[in-house]
């Protein structure tokens, strides 16, 4: 394995705590945020993604600059919207089962 020389490198901020990661901008999948850890900052537990708007999805990728996540919030497409509309009737089910338990 060899080493490009005048690779270049980017900083990558979490959105929670500030912590920068140096990254080679090649390994770096764009994404609207990033953070230390899945979805979460581990030093700033207090920090909540923005909020996802009705019809719009958040998208998590993995290592998306090194260590860190990223996440990306764009509008549904047809497939995920019915996908999220059976995914809430079953959780709708689950619930008013739940309550006529009790
Ligand atoms: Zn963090």
């Amino acid at each position: 394995m060899s080493r490009k020389i005048n690779e270049t490198f980017v900083e990558v901020a979490c959105a929670g705590c500030g912590r920068i990661q140096r990254v080679r901008a090649s390994k770096v999948i764009p994404c609207d945020g990033y953070t230390c850890s899945w979805g979460r900052c581990k030093q700033n537990p207090d920090f909540k993604l923005p909020e996802v708007p009705d019809g719009w999805i958040c998208v998590h990728e993995p290592y998306a600059a090194g260590g860190f996540s990223g996440w990306t919030i764009r509008p549904a497409t047809q497939d995920e919207k019915r996908s999220l509309e059976r995914a809430k009737a079953i959780r709708n089910a689950a619930l008013i089962k739940r309550l006529r338990a009790n």
